[in-house]
């Protein structure tokens, strides 16, 4: 790698000293996994950080085995008289393999140009709704999910929805203007919560699972993991049953189930980030701060956080041969950026044929929308560079356009 390279992203995971007396638990205990005490913990302090009922939320290995236990308990496997899962087709790959891993057919629905988000009303009155068995709405890089049409669209389809929000950590934390004392002083170590304390706002659904990932390039990360939220006790019971192979207190496996369990190691990582979770918010929002200001001069529209998670920058360009012309420039300024969700699945090869159609808001989406670097802790100048090399690139392609 260059020395200058910018990477798209740098995530910042907990150093070996902060981990450390979390690991000495774990020597003392010699329990490794299987929600073993640090993940109950870790379970414990996220509910009570997030403003949920003690059983609104149980981790998983990874953002992707949290969509698949969701889907075990609250659709379970396909069957054959609805065979399909009906996902939005800008995403990330994982929701509809997830679907697929759990015998789904993934069919792509488009997504609305405002929210990037599947459009709940085409979903409600799709064609092949009679053979639909799940649907996978997605609050597509951390923008806010939208529970509520989710709840209503399983109420007025009666098939059942996981909502994947992956990214969508802050926002269950909520605003960081909005007044959560979690939020600043040093957060609570509780290990006996025997109420929910309702800090945070509380976006939780009692009909619809949502899941998160922890993913070292998500903003909470366990380096990999993630959780199931859910205000369902006796569907947090099969989330927990579906992670562990499906045993339900004996070794008889009694339903759809796979290893989807968080290890203790990885419960380190998410207890010793959480304790410094406040001043990482405080990074955050000084650095989203400095990039609204570096990239006031672009054209096209920026979508900064706290409207995405804080991991993501997004320009939009005016469009697509901007995008291009200013990805090619970044490219040779060793530069990187990134199409998180490229085109969108329904074009990928895996999922493309034969089942090709064309989806116009997702293939634009796919085409203006360019992840720019960002890390907590990023440069300045390392922003100014980026937004130089953009304008530059434009300037040079508008004068090309007007010699010719
Ligand atoms: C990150 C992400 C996932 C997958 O999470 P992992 O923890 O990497 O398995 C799924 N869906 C979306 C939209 C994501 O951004």
């Amino acid at each position: 790698m260059p020395r200058d390279f910018l990477p798209v992203c740098r995530p910042g995971l907990p150093a070996a000293e902060d981990l450390l007396p979390y690991l000495r638990q774990i020597d003392a205990a010699r329990h490794y996994t299987n929600r073993g005490p640090l993940a109950r913990l870790l379970e414990q302090r996220l509910a009570q950080t997030l403003g949920l009922p003690a059983h609104g939320l149980r981790t998983a290995s990874n953002g992707t085995s949290a969509i698949e236990i969701a889907i075990m308990a609250a659709a379970g496997p396909a069957k054959p008289d609805r065979p399909f899962a009906l996902v939005p087709s800008y995403t990330f790959a994982a929701t509809a393999l997830a679907a697929e891993r759990l015998g789904y057919i993934p069919i792509f629905a488009d997504v609305r140009p405002d929210t990037w988000a599947l459009d709940m009303d085409l979903a409600a009155t799709h064609p092949r709704l009679h053979q639909i068995g799940l649907i996978l709405p997605v609050a597509p890089y951390g923008r806010p999910p939208d529970l509520a049409g989710a709840e209503a669209l399983a109420a007025r389809t009666g098939i059942p929805v996981v909502l994947d929000a992956a990214a969508g950590f802050e926002q269950l934390l909520g605003r960081p203007n909005l007044h959560s004392p979690n939020l600043h002083g040093p957060i609570l170590h509780s290990p006996n919560l025997h109420s929910p304390n309702l800090h945070g706002p509380g976006l939780i659904s009692p009909t619809v699972p949502m899941t998160i990932s922890f993913h070292a390039t998500k903003t909470f990360s366990t380096g990999e993991g993630g959780a199931v939220i859910w205000d369902n006790a006796a569907g947090q019971e099969r989330v927990v049953r579906a992670a562990n192979f499906g045993f339900n207190y004996s070794r008889r496996s009694e339903s759809a189930g796979t290893n989807a369990k968080l290890s203790e190691f990885h419960a380190a990582v998410g207890l010793a980030m959480l304790d410094s979770f406040p001043q990482r918010r405080t990074d955050y929002a000084r650095t989203v701060a400095a990039w609204r200001k570096a990239s006031a001069t672009l054209p096209g529209r920026m979508h900064l956080p706290p409207d995405l998670a804080s991991v993501y920058i997004l320009w939009e360009a005016p469009d697509a041969a901007s995008l291009i012309t200013a990805q090619d420039a970044l490219t040779d300024a060793d530069i990187d950026t990134r199409r998180w969700y490229e085109a969108g699945l329904h074009v990928q090869p895996h999922f493309a044929a034969p089942r090709q159609t064309t989806l116009p808001v997702t293939e634009d989406l796919g085409a203006r929308l360019l992840g720019l670097p960002m890390a907590h802790d990023m440069d300045q100048k390392d922003m100014a560079r980026t937004v130089k090399t953009i304008q530059t690139a434009l300037f040079a392609q508008a004068s090309l356009q007007m010699q010719t």
